[in-house]
């Protein structure tokens, strides 16, 4: 595509046609700030945060929808600009409710830090008639307080277009408009799926997940509680922006210190019940292969890919794996064999997660997820709970020591670590399907790169053992749609699918570290995060899930085998047929 050239501030810029101001901007590093602005995803010019002035133009435009053109010349930090941007601000501040001190989001506020960065000091300017709402607290993983939101519509443009939902928009006009769901419904008594990419997504406090952070204090703090820890595999690879690290850093090492100093009794890995699950899920694939089973069979570890096929696709609820998610094995192995092990009664266990979404807060409270008769598992906290859990008990992170997981469920292999990425599960699977198929061959191959990859949605052929087997890999709920539409309509014909929620799987999860949109537009933070979880598999000296001697001791000791009477009791669950609300 040709070039077209412009000047910002007076310096020479080149960029593509069909460039916007603000991408033309961006490739002279010249940075023009914005706040609705999500790109490709909510791209409406609305919030007038991002107004430049533009030679010959009568007012000022929008730079983020504002196509350029050969010659133009466009002044992004005059006074008029920058008059106008604050007064914008001074606007929204106007019917916002400004109690930072206390707001989750102080200190990675959006709108905070415009307000910073162009010296909004006189905030009640224009202070006048007040909208003032009550928080939705209706769902099981969220918060939503519409005082605090400026109406962007980041929010509903990612769960309509990115997710596909669309379960939350603006409702009413002029001054009253607010963001909500059909009918003034709570998003609890809706189809949304507790993906949170909504709240990962808003650059204000007006969306947030339900804290449990004290209560986990308070039983750590009760000495008749054993209180253990799993973290999940893309925990790792996020926790660490909470505290400035760059995206892309992984620090397994001091989150398992921190979780340590917080003080709980032991410090396991979700790694440990991936593993499993691999164990069990290949069991499961190879039996439907064999033996005339429901195909395709699909990934059931996102809880938020569970709660929309039950919403939008209930007649494929068969074709989901049985399986528990990771988490919620971890939690039934750990009350049921572990506890076992150790003389403890399950009742006085407490079983918390750490998890980069948000929708193990709604999967924790499905029917079935008892193993023991007491919950598998009782508090499950985002990335983000865990970040304010370690500053709210005084730990310097950066300072903290390397540390590794406690023994035997903090065991894991290679496979399991990439379940974080999207493709991740599908290539751990393959690892030990590919090795049964071929007769419990040690050579068979450990890479599938195929699979790998930020893509939306991925597909391969392998031929195994006389056999093509025909997967295909969808991260993000859209994408997730498009294949199941190609799926029934008998277009595609797979053996095996991998879905995960969020786009780009469990490193982009809704419950990860927030990054703000100035970053986010320009940064493939998928990526970055992933690399993390393939560095740390290749590191690994054991890459397959059937060589983790840990869950091999697990099944020799209690389970029995693979797909055993047992191991269904424990590990494998049951679904719902739902409606879209
Ligand atoms: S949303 Fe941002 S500006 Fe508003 S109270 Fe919270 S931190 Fe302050
Ligand atoms: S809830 Fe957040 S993302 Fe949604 S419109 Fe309000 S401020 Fe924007
Ligand atoms: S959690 Fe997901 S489904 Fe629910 S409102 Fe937010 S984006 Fe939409």
């Amino acid at each position: 595509m040709a070039n077209i050239n412009i000047k910002i501030n007076g310096m020479e810029v080149s960029a593509p046609a069909g460039s916007t101001i603000l991408e033309a901007a961006r490739l002279a590093h010249i940075e023009i700030p914005t706040l609705c602005y999500l790109k490709e995803i909510n791209e409406i010019g609305a919030c007038r945060i991002c107004v430049v002035e533009v030679k010959g133009a009568r007012s000022l435009v929008a730079s983020c929808v504002y196509p350029i053109n050969e010659g133009m010349e466009v002044f992004t930090n005059t006074p008029k600009v920058l008059k106008s941007r604050k007064r914008t601000l001074q606007l929204i501040l106007s019917n916002h409710d400004r109690r930072c001190l206390s707001c989750v989001r102080s200190g990675d506020c959006e709108l905070q830090k415009l307000c910073k960065d162009l010296g909004v000091e006189d905030e009640s300017l224009y202070d006048g008639e007040k909208g003032i709402y009550e928080l939705d607290e209706s769902a099981a993983h969220m918060v939503r307080d519409n005082n605090k939101c400026i109406l962007c519509r980041r929010c509903s443009a990612v769960c309509s277009q990115t997710q596909g939902i669309g379960v939350i928009g603006a409702n009413e006009r002029g001054f009253k408009t607010n963001i909500g769901s059909a009918f003034e419904m709570g998003l609890g008594e809706t189809s949304c799926v507790s993906c949170g990419q909504c709240i990962a997504v808003c650059p204000t406090g007006a969306l947030y997940e339900k804290d449990s952070v004290d209560e986990v204090l308070e039983a750590i703090a009760d000495p008749e509680k054993f209180v253990f820890v799993q973290t999940a595999p893309a925990v790792r690879a996020g926790l660490g922006e909470a505290f400035g690290l760059p995206i892309g850093t992984n620090v397994e090492g001091q989150m398992i210190a921190a979780l340590r100093r917080v003080g709980f009794d032991k410090v396991f890995d979700t790694n440990f019940s991936a593993d499993l699950t691999i164990m069990e899920e290949a069991t499961e694939f190879l039996d439907r292969v064999q033996n005339g089973g429901v195909l395709p069979l699909i990934t059931s570890c996102s809880p938020g890919w569970i709660k929309y096929c039950e919403h939008y696709f209930p007649e494929m609820t068969e074709n989901l794996s049985s399986c528990k998610s990771p988490q919620q094995m971890f939690g039934a192995i750990a009350k049921t064999y572990y506890a076992k092990k150790l003389g403890i009664d399950p009742e006085k266990m407490v079983s918390v997660s750490i998890m980069p979404c948000t929708a193990k807060k709604f999967e924790l409270g499905r029917d079935d997820q008892s193993a023991a008769g007491v919950p598998d598992v009782d508090y499950s906290l985002t990335v983000r709970e865990l970040a304010r859990l370690i500053d709210k008990v005084g730990l310097n992170f950066l300072s903290l020591p390397e540390e590794q997981f406690d023994n035997p469920l903090g065991i894991s292999t290679g496979a399991a670590v990439i379940f974080g990425a999207t493709g991740g599960v599908m290539e751990a699977a393959l690892r030990t399907a590919v090795w049964k198929l071929t007769g419990e061959n040690n050579d068979s191959p450990i890479e599938f790169t195929e699979v790998r990859g930020v893509q939306g949605i991925k597909e391969a052929t392998f031929h195994v053992a006389g056999m093509d087997v025909n997967v295909a890999v969808a991260s993000g709920l859209s994408n997730a749609r498009e294949l199941l539409l190609k799926v029934k309509s008998g277009e595609a014909n797979y053996h095996f699918i991998e879905i995960m929620g969020c786009p780009g799987g469990c490193v982009n999860g809704g419950g990860q570290p927030q990054v703000p949109a100035s970053i986010r537009n320009f940064t493939d933070i998928r990526a970055l995060r992933a690399k993390v979880l393939y560095d740390a598999d290749a590191a690994n000296p054991v890459r397959k899930s059937h060589e983790n001697k840990a869950v091999m001791k697990l099944y020799e000791e209690f389970l029995g085998a693979p797909g055993s009477h047992k191991a269904h009791d424990i590990l494998h669950t049951t679904y719902v047929k739902r409606t879209i609300n």
